[in-house]
C-alpha cells in the first residue's frame, strides 16, 4: 500500500459542503468524536482523500468548530477479507448540532464520497460514524452513542486515545479497555495533521 496524504494535497477534486441550517441550539456546543473510515477509491479519489475531504466538510461546517485530528491509521478490514485495507481516522469537533442532525451530516459527507454499499462490514469509499456526542447515552432506531462497536475496535480506541487519552467511555477510562491498547491489525501512516 503507498498511501500518502500527498494524495489529498494533489486532489483536485471539488469539496463539498455539506451544510445545514437547522441549529437546534445555537449556543450550546458539545464535543463529540466522529470515526472516519475508507478502503475504496473512486472517481473521486483515493481512501486518504475521501478521509480528507470529510474533514475539510466538517471545518467548513457552520455548527462545527475547532476540529482535531487523530494520525491516520491503515488497518486491516473487520468483515470480509478479500478487501482492501481500510484508512482510519478519529476526529473531535465541537458541534452545536443536535445528534440527529449531527448523524444527517455524518451520511451527507458519505453520499459526498459517492458512498455505495456493497456488503455488510464490506468496502466503502467513506464511513462517518458519530462514536461519542458529549456524554450523552442514546438508543433510537438510528442512532446508537457511544457508538456500539466502540469498546472492541482498536482501530478507533487507538486514534481516540491519541486525541482524549483521559476520556471515560461508558463509566471506563479508555485506557481500561484492552483494544485501547492492542495493535493486531493497525498500523500508524502519517504523523498528525496540523491542527487548524
Ligand atoms: P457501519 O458503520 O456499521 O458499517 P453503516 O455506516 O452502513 O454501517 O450504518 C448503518 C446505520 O447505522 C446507519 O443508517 C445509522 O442510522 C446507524 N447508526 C446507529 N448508530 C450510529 C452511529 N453512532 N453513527 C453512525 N451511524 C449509526
Ligand atoms: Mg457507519
Amino acid at each position: 500500500m503507498s498511501l500518502s496524504l500527498n494524495d489529498a494535497i494533489d486532489s483536485t477534486v471539488l469539496l463539498t459542503t455539506v451544510t445545514d441550517s437547522s441549529n437546534i441550539e445555537a449556543d450550546n456546543w458539545t464535543t463529540c468524536y466522529l470515526g472516519l473510515g475508507s478502503n475504496i477509491a473512486n472517481e473521486l479519489g483515493s481512501p486518504v482523500v475521501h478521509v480528507q475531504q470529510a474533514i475539510e466538510g466538517l471545518r467548513q461546517h457552520d455548527n462545527i468548530r475547532n476540529v482535531r485530528v487523530s494520525s491516520f491509521y491503515a488497518s486491516a478490514p473487520m468483515g470480509p477479507q478479500d478487501q482492501p485495507d481500510f484508512i482510519n481516522t478519529v476526529v473531535e469537533i465541537e458541534t452545536s448540532l443536535a445528534p440527529l442532525v449531527l448523524l444527517a451530516v455524518c451520511q451527507a459527507l458519505e453520499q459526498s464520497a459517492k458512498r455505495a454499499r456493497l456488503r455488510h462490514w464490506g468496502e466503502r469509499s467513506l464511513d462517518v460514524d458519530i462514536l461519542l456526542y458529549g456524554q450523552a447515552k442514546i438508543a433510537e432506531p438510528r442512532l446508537t452513542v457511544p457508538h456500539a462497536g466502540l469498546g472492541e475496535r482498536n482501530f478507533v480506541l487507538i486514534p481516540l486515545q491519541q486525541l482524549a487519552p483521559d476520556i471515560v467511555i461508558a463509566g471506563q477510562p479508555i485506557n481500561s479497555y484492552p483494544q485501547a491498547s492492542d495493535w493486531t491489525g493497525l498500523k500508524i501512516l502519517a504523523d498528525k495533521p496540523d491542527d487548524r
